[in-house]
């Protein structure tokens, strides 16, 4: 089987972050017209269980509007990309 890295998307949950709480990360919005980007963006980032997610069109995507806001920011994409590869060998973070 493939493995699962994030639980499965709930439709009453944030799906980047997978909180369903309205919480420090903003309160929680349905994404219609903005599906396109997190298309794109889920892509760009290798997310491909997310990016599987958004093909098939879901009604309703909920995301905090300040997930939503990092996952879709061209400069915070490019920090986490930096950031990412600044600790790529450092697995003690998780
Ligand atoms: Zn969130």
């Amino acid at each position: 089987m493939d493995r699962k890295p994030r639980p499965p998307f709930l439709a009453s949950a944030c799906v980047l972050c997978g909180c369903d709480a309205e919480s420090s990360q903003g309160s929680l919005s349905a994404v219609s017209r903005g599906l396109p980007k997190l298309i794109e963006f889920s892509k760009r980032r290798a997310d491909e269980e997310l990016h599987e997610y958004f093909m098939t069109k879901p009604d309703k995507v909920l995301v905090h509007s300040e997930c939503r806001r990092d996952y879709v920011g061209e400069k915070r994409f490019a920090q986490q990309q930096k950031r990412k590869h600044d600790t790529e060998t450092d697995d003690a973070e998780l």
